[in-house]
């Protein structure tokens, strides 16, 4: 049965906010930093609201300015307080006054310590791998552990802020000596972050099954590439430099527990794949590890803002199609010992499925800028020109709409500008 809310918008099918999905976000009204929840087009103010809360430790996490001692807490609070708002905000409760949308800005959620950017489609791997290493695309280890680098925190910024094109060294296979200038081949990659909850101890590696209560939600994420410095830099030590400029996430922080409705099984492996080790594998894992998360990405240049046209949809992906879990990102992320901290930030990497439309950069879309896309306007893009704008969205839905068993949970948007170098 589809849950109602007293607050009208929520209850609209296509609201990206309802009742069952009650987003975490950082928002400011002229009153400094305080943590609110996504309802229809309103704000639940959890400050105004902190005295009411169910325990001490969620009335000092509700009256924080970020969402790290909330994150930090565990499963048993944030059920605890995801059930308290439900109730307050459940049709028949008493009215309250909210903050619209419209009235605030909305501020950077979490303090990122660590962010850590994996690899997880293997349709994106071996896109991409057949651009950078044609004789080997995909290598021997990518079935065996999810694929990751040490990314940047200090650069993940807020949806909307713009992101100024890098400078970089780069040096095309056409040239013998490498130049330093603004970056020519620039790109955004479509991904998942999660953000974990509390974190291990140094030395504690977290099980597979103890991964997913680790896990707090998740939200868009745009890994801007400068692909012409990291076809250059990344041998042999990976992206550096070609991504550490600027990474994108959207405001609303999705909670795990409103994607269980949408949790289904792995990818399934093609015949002949090796499974995953003992460490990274578990049957409830394999159940329901998987994610039917639809991502879209749309591109607005300037000159379809100026005369009023819409964002071009280039690509329609799913999160269904990554090779490797959140759970099974955590738990070899640990699996060394190494320590996570609540609010580190893990990106799943580039989600692109199977399809000619389902890929989720330019560098796939174009193959390496060697074919266009054409706009529906006349105008080409084989990289980002400044001031295009990304947009990233993703929703999640089950049932028809309008029928009884109809359940649709969005994650708003990611944006983003491109500012001349
Ligand atoms: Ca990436």
């Amino acid at each position: 049965m589809i849950p109602y809310s007293w607050v009208e918008s929520a209850n609209d099918p296509s609201a990206d906010f309802p009742l069952h999905n009650l987003p975490y976000g950082v928002f400011d009204r002229g009153e400094g930093a305080r943590i609110g929840v996504a309802i229809g087009d309103q704000i639940l103010d959890l400050r105004e609201v902190a005295a009411d809360v169910p325990s001490p430790a969620l009335v000092q996490a509700c009256t924080a300015t970020s969402l790290n001692s909330f994150m930090s807490l565990g499963p048993g609070h944030w059920t605890a307080l995801r059930n308290w708002i439900t109730e307050r905000l459940r049709a028949g409760a008493a009215t309250r006054p909210l903050i619209p949308m419209t009235d605030v800005t909305m501020k950077f959620p979490v303090e990122i310590g660590d962010y850590t950017d994996f690899f997880t489609s293997l349709y994106h791997a071996t896109n991409a791998g057949k651009i950078f290493h044609p004789d080997q695309p995909v290598r021997p280890n990518y079935k065996h552990m999810p694929i990751g680098y040490h990314s940047r925190a200090s650069s993940v910024v807020l949806s909307g802020t713009p992101v100024q094109r890098p400078y970089g060294q780069t040096k095309p296979p056409t040239v013998n000596q490498p130049s330093f200038g603004p970056c020519r081949l620039l790109d955004y990659e479509l991904e998942v972050g999660f953000f974990a909850g509390p974190g291990n101890a140094l030395g504690k590696p977290v099980s597979i099954d103890a991964a997913p209560s680790r896990i707090f939600g998740a939200c868009l994420l745009n890994d801007w590439s400068g692909r012409d410095i990291q076809f250059w830099e990344s041998q042999p030590l990976g992206p550096f430099l070609s991504k550490s400029f600027c990474t994108s996430i959207s405001p609303w922080i999705v909670p795990m527990a409103a994607l269980e409705p949408f949790r289904i099984p792995v990818f399934p492996r093609p015949a002949g794949d090796p499974a995953p080790l003992a460490h990274l594998h578990s049957r409830e894992e394999q159940q329901r590890g998987g994610i039917d998360l639809n991502l879209e990405v749309y591109l607005f240049t300037p000159r379809m803002r100026s005369v009023g046209a819409s964002p071009m949809c280039l690509t329609r992906g799913n999160f269904r199609d990554m090779y490797w879990t959140v759970a099974q990102m955590l738990t070899h992320h640990t699996s060394n010992g190494c320590n996570l901290r609540p609010g580190d930030l893990l990106g799943s990497g580039t989600v692109s499925g199977g399809t000619p439309d389902s890929l989720g950069c330019l560098l796939e879309l174009t193959r390496a800028g060697t074919e266009a896309i054409h706009l529906p306007n006349g105008e080409e893009r084989r990289f980002l020109e400044d001031g295009d704008e990304v947009i990233l969205r993703g929703y999640c839905e089950r049932g028809e709409p309008g029928s009884a068993e109809h359940l649709r949970i969005g994650f708003g948007e990611c944006r983003g500008v491109i500012l001349p170098a």
